[in-house]
């Protein structure tokens, strides 16, 4: 089968692989969507933590957000899953530990996270092997795009959840990107007042296309109080100024990661006696994402600029825009598209 292989920092091609088999306890998928993330490009450009921590290593198979057709099972697998379309958590514990016993599996030490870390590989390929109990079943009314827009959305989830607001609340979202995006439309699905907050230009006026009027530059933001600001973004002086922004007794959440440390100071988080959370991963939030695209809640999938096919991955990663892509922050990819526009490989 056709994989796509990143053999070191910008090194990187589609080649021809022995395809996954279904070991027990395990599926094969037939991927049908695969999105392209942040996290994808620092493994291209060499900059991802796990490969200086000895988590990860070339050459590498990437892709963590992907729904697909369940093709084959292996021992142990109820055939029922057969034909089910579904996504996979990235995070797989060891199901042993503490941390796995507790239901925390997205923060177990010995986790592999599929095509990120632990030699798992990912979904930029026509299939991938991952356990059954990493799967989440997917309902018809939810297509390959929204369910390849499930990982993410699962983040987005989790970090509206955590800021716990409502009608009549006002919500502000540092960093207009994928997941500060999703998590905006999570937060107006709960009914809250929801504000942006970015630098260019370009990405806050998608924001506004979405329906987000209240779309600022920072000398923009006008002086309200915020029940809730999230940080979604990647610069490393905002998270002290998500909390500066917040409103006393407020909530504040930290998602974005910056290359360098970010620094808060905890004396304001007491003495405005104001609730932080961290999120890492969309584990606990995939099936509430799951429900809120199938009901129509949420419908991310303007977010999505193009789909490409495995060729094109390369120049994405490289950070190119695919011709004839529109304003939103995702790449798609479909790996039975070969090049040239609109056309899809069915086997
Ligand atoms: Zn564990």
């Amino acid at each position: 089968m056709r994989a796509f292989v990143l053999h070191g920092p910008g090194r990187a091609a589609v080649e021809d692989v022995p395809p996954p088999v279904a070991v027990p306890g395990e599926v094969v998928v037939r991927v049908e969507r695969v999105g392209v993330c942040g996290t994808d490009v620092e493994f291209f450009t060499g900059e991802m933590a796990y490969l200086h921590q000895g988590h990860s290593s070339y050459p590498m198979r990437l892709g963590h957000e992907w729904a697909g057709l369940v093709a084959e099972v292996g021992d142990g697998v109820d055939r029922a899953w057969i034909g089910r379309r579904v996504m996979g958590d990235t995070m797989i514990g060891d199901g042993t530990c503490r941390r796995c016993r507790r239901g925390h599996q997205h923060v177990c030490e010995h986790r592999q996270e599929v095509g990120i870390r632990g030699g798992r590989a990912g979904a930029l390929a026509e299939r991938i092997a991952v356990p059954v109990t990493s799967l989440h079943a997917i309902p018809d009314s939810v297509d390959p795009v929204l369910g390849a827009l499930v990982e993410p959305g699962g983040n987005g989830w989790r970090a509206a959840r955590a800021a716990d607001v409502g009608p009549g609340d006002r919500a502000l979202v540092l960093g207009p990107g994928t997941i500060g995006l999703l998590t905006a439309l999570f937060l107006r699905a709960a009914g809250a007042e929801v504000h942006l907050l970015g630098r260019d230009e370009e990405s806050l006026a998608f924001a506004r296309g979405l329906g987000f009027a209240d779309a600022w530059t920072e000398p923009e933001l006008p002086d309200l109080p915020f029940d809730a600001v999230v940080d979604a973004s990647n610069a490393a002086y905002l998270p002290a100024r998500a909390l500066a922004l917040v409103e006393p007794a407020g909530r504040v959440v930290y998602i974005g990661l910056a290359g360098s440390p970010s620094l808060v100071d905890t004396r304001t988080l007491a003495l405005k006696d104001v609730t932080a959370v961290g999120v890492l991963s969309a584990s606990p939030g995939l099936d509430a994402t799951i429900a809120a695209y199938a009901s129509g809640a949420v419908d991310p999938r303007p977010l999505v600029a193009a789909t490409v096919g495995l060729e094109e991955v390369a120049d994405v990663l490289a950070g190119r825009r695919p011709a004839g892509a529109g304003p939103g922050p995702k790449v798609h990819v479909d790996p039975f598209r070969r090049a040239g526009p609109g056309r899809t490989e069915h086997d």
